[in-house]
Parts: C-alpha cells; sequence; structure tokens
C-alpha cells in the first residue's frame, strides 16, 4: 500500500508518485482530458494506474482523503459535473486483449478501446459486439449497455459480459460471474459505473467474418421522405439487419470524400449478417427511392468499426440522445423540419437508430438492462467550436425534443443520454428498485460516481 504524505488539500502517495497527479503537477492536464475536448472536467487528483493494485491504493486514497471516485477509460461519456472534489481514475494505462478462440471468449483490461478487440478477434474469424466507434472503451460501453451493430441479432453488448474483476469501495477484487456476487454482476450489467472499478471483463465473441454493409445516400431536400419511407422498411426486415436512418450536414474539410465535403446529406446506413444477395433484396424498397450514392457490399467484420464514420481523433462534441417510442413520417417531418440541416444548423449529425429485435426481447444472460421496451433510440450531436456555441446546440437539440414529444418514450438509453435523467428511467419498468439496494449493499457512502449515478 503506498505510504501518504499530507501536502494539505489533498495527500500524495511516495509509493507510487507515477499514479497520481494533482493540479499544478506535470501530466495533471494530459491525465485529466477526456476524448471529448469541450468537456473541461478539473477533478481533485487523477491516478494513472497500471496494475489492480494499483487500482486498489487509488480507492483506499480517495477513501482515506474523502473523496469520491469517478472512472474514465477513454472520457467518450465524460460529463461536465462529474468530478468536483473528485479523484478520477483513468485507466489509460490498463489495456490487453487475450482471446480464447476455442471458447469464443475475450479476456479484456479495463482501458482496452474496441478496435484492439476487434483485431484480435478477426484473426479467428470472430468479432465483438463494438459500438460504431472504434475507440470508444470497451467497459464504459458495456456497462451502459452497449448498442452496435450486431444487436438486433446478438442483444446488447451488456449481455455478452461473462465476468468481471472489480475494485470495490472497500478496496476489495471480487470477482462477480453468475455464480460469484451475481447481484453485482446482474447490476453492472447496465448499470454502470456506480458499483466499484472495473479492471478486466470477459465478453463473449461471435463468429461473424464479414457483413453486408454500406450507406445510401441521397440529397438533404429528400429527407422526410427517406426517413418516412427507412421507418416504415425497419418494420419489415428481419433481425440480421440492424439500420440507423441519419441527417447529416458534413464539414468542408479535405478528410472528407469529394463527393460529401461540406454537402448536407440524409443517409441509411446498414448491415446485414447475409449474403449480398438477399441483402440487396431487402434493400430494395430503399434502392427504388433512388439513392445518389450506394456504398454496400461484402465487408469483413473489421470494416463495421467504422462504418459510422465517428470522428477517428478527439474533438469537442455537445449532444442529446432519447428514445421514441414510434417512428413514422410524421415524425420524419417534424425531425427534419427543426433540425433544418441546411449548411447552418448548429448540428452535424441526427440519427435514429432501429432496437426491437433481440434488443427488444429480456435476454436470459442480461442484467439490470437487458433489453429497450422502446422500439428507436435518437442521437443529435453537433462541435462547439467556431461560431458554433454549446448553447446553440443545446437549443436545437432540445428543439427536436419538443418537436418529437408526440412519439417521445418515458425512458432513456443509459448510453446515449447526456443530460441528468431520471435513474429510474434507464431500466425496462420494475428493475430500478432492486438496482438501487445493490448500490446501497456494495457502495453505502456513496463513494462512486458515474456517468447516471445510481
Ligand atoms: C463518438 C461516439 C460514438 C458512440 N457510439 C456508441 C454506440 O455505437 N453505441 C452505444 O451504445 N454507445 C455509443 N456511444 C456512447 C458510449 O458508449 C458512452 O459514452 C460510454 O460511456 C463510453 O464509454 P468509455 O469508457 O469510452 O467512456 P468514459 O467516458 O471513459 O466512461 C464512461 C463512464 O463509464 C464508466 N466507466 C468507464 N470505465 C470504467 C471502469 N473501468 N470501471 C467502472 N466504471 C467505468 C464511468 O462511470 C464513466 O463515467 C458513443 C459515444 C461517442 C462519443
Amino acid at each position: 500500500m503506498p505510504q501518504l504524505i499530507d501536502t494539505g488539500n489533498v495527500t500524495r502517495t511516495a509509493a507510487s508518485p507515477t499514479i497520481l497527479s494533482f493540479p499544478g503537477d506535470p501530466g495533471y492536464d494530459d491525465a485529466r482530458r477526456a476524448w471529448n475536448l469541450a468537456i473541461d472536467q478539473r477533478p481533485a487528483a487523477v491516478a494513472m494506474p497500471e496494475s489492480v493494485d494499483d487500482v486498489v491504493a487509488a480507492v483506499d486514497y480517495a477513501r482515506t482523503v474523502g473523496l469520491r471516485v469517478a472512472v474514465q477509460g477513454t472520457g467518450h461519456g465524460a460529463r461536465h459535473d462529474l468530478l468536483d472534489g473528485t479523484l478520477l481514475i483513468n485507466t489509460v494505462r490498463m489495456t490487453g486483449v487475450e482471446i480464447d478462440a476455442d471458447a469464443r471468449v475475450a479476456r479484456v483490461a479495463a482501458g482496452t478501446i474496441w478496435i484492439d478487440v476487434v483485431d484480435a478477434a478477426v484473426e479467428h474469424g470472430l468479432t465483438a459486439l463494438h459500438g460504431s466507434s472504434p475507440d470508444v472503451g470497451v467497459v464504459g460501453y458495456s456497462l451502459g449497455g452497449g448498442i452496435g451493430w450486431l444487436a438486433r441479432k446478438h442483444g446488447l453488448s451488456a449481455s455478452s459480459v461473462l465476468s468481471a474483476e472489480v475494485v470495490t469501495a472497500d478496496g476489495e477484487v471480487v470477482r462477480a460471474d453468475p455464480e460469484t456476487n451475481p447481484d453485482l454482476f446482474w447490476a453492472l450489467k447496465g448499470g454502470g459505473g456506480s458499483f466499484g472499478v472495473v479492471t478486466e471483463v470477459e465478453i463473449a465473441l461471435y463468429p461473424v467474418a464479414e457483413a453486408f454493409a454500406g450507406w445510401l445516400i441521397w440529397p438533404m431536400e429528400r429527407a422526410a421522405e427517406v426517413l418516412g419511407a427507412w421507418a416504415a422498411w425497419t418494420r419489415e426486415v428481419p433481425e440480421e439487419v440492424t439500420s440507423v436512418g441519419r441527417m447529416l450536414q458534413l464539414p468542408p474539410i479535405p478528410e472528407m470524400p469529394p463527393a460529401l465535403r461540406g454537402r448536407q446529406v440524409v443517409v441509411v446506413e446498414a448491415v446485414y449478417l447475409g449474403d449480398e444477395k438477399s441483402g440487396r433484396a431487402l434493400l430494395e424498397p430503399l434502392l427504388e427511392l433512388e439513392p445518389e450514392i450506394d456504398t454496400f457490399a461484402v465487408v469483413p467484420a473489421r470494416a463495421l468499426t467504422d462504418l459510422h464514420q465517428d470522428p477517428p481523433t478527439p474533438v469537442p462534441a455537445a449532444g442529446d440522445g432519447w428514445m421514441l417510442d414510434a417512428f413514422d413520417g410524421s415524425a420524419a417531418e417534424a425531425l427534419v423540419d427543426v433540425a433544418a440541416m441546411d449548411g447552418t444548423s448548429p448540428l452535424l449529425s441526427v440519427e435514429v437508430r432501429h432496437l426491437d429485435g433481440a434488443l427488444g426481447r429480456p435476454d436470459p444472460n442480461g442484467g439490470v438492462l437487458s433489453h429497450f421496451e422502446a422500439p428507436y433510440v435518437m442521437y443529435s450531436v453537433g462541435a462547439p467550436m467556431g461560431p458554433v456555441t454549446g448553447d446553440a446546440i443545446g437549443e436545437r437539440v432540445g428543439g427536436l425534443r419538443d418537436a418529437l414529444q408526440p412519439w417521445l418514450s418515458q425512458s432513456t438509453y443509459f448510453n446515449f443520454a447526456d443530460t441528468d435523467v431520471a435513474s429510474s428511467s434507464l431500466y425496462p419498468s420494475g428493475v430500478f428498485g432492486r438496482l438501487a439496494e445493490i448500490r446501497a449493499e456494495v457502495d453505502p457512502d456513496g463513494l462512486f460516481r458515474a456517468r447516471h449515478t445510481i
């Protein structure tokens, strides 16, 4: 255990000085930085553990000096209000993936990002339930549910977590799986970071080597028609299809393909776990709308990690997401009107993701969040930089939410809700009470703070 030296405000460790940094220390600014550059988080101290022992030392330290603890893998889910009076445990140095190809299991260290798991898995003809962005953290994503391109067939990433190693509020290292600490295991799978520091997870892998996937693109003027047709299409497609209807206002930057640079477009993105012939047949109702660009092809599983074309590096971002009980032609019209993505909107992307399928049924291997009662989830985002302010983005996103009131669900999605929501709205009916009880048992003093602290 590191020896503690009192520095006045908070306390510096002598035995492992490299893992803790304080405001003013060289390294503090790098350590506190989140992927989302719009979030200027200023924790009381940051720990950069390299081992489970370091994590235990950091948790013990925080408890001793009266700081709360929050954990960051990448900072994709960083929040403005989280870190006052808090020790941030940044797991970026705890990375690694081990694959057991026969068992179809990956053992993944706390700070690992999805692309590293997928790169290791595809060598064995396997892949994982990653999301739309290759550099999102496996642990943070899975603790909040995790909706990716295989989700309508294989469910939430949380339900594919097979075990977790956790440092609890009293500094103990425990395993959580269906037999050992089953309540904690259930709570972690969708309950987020309120229950301890997860130092490692084992996750299930799936034998998917390739898929029929791509984008159909039309000019923005067709947005209401295309999104309405996409909504009707989602009601017909099998679970092998996971898709997104989306409006994009693309920046005029050289990284964009010339055909899209600086343009406003409406897009259907989809992944079909099947062959090209049947995939093309499934797409027929959308192809009848004569898209300007059709990128659909059979692609290797790895290509799905950047199908959505999320930013490859940290950026400033502001947005919010919510769930819809229905999405149809009228909802599409309301969305298009208010988003007004004509080149002057503060928003870059407004997307609706189709759920249902395996995501609409309780998963027998699932935890507190194992399915959704709502069939669609939305996320809208802008980049607060240059002339575009966070307030302008917030106002437009709020306007979208108001316009969608008739379709809005009472429930919200853990990973897409970027503002404060009632914790109970994050879960299917009837499970929140048990989650709150487990939180009170494993962290009675409320040491851990999290994106959506329970
Ligand atoms: C560009 C982008 C694309 C995204 N795409 C998708 C998507 O396709 N599907 C989807 O479902 N979500 C998606 N998300 C949302 C994303 O899943 C959440 O923001 C998630 O919280 C990110 O996890 P992280 O570890 O990368 O981020 P972090 O900000 O590092 O972590 C988020 C929270 O997870 C908890 N946490 C992280 N690590 C640990 C740990 N080791 N122990 C305990 N708690 C921990 C903490 O409470 C932390 O506040 C996306 C977000 C962005 C910005």
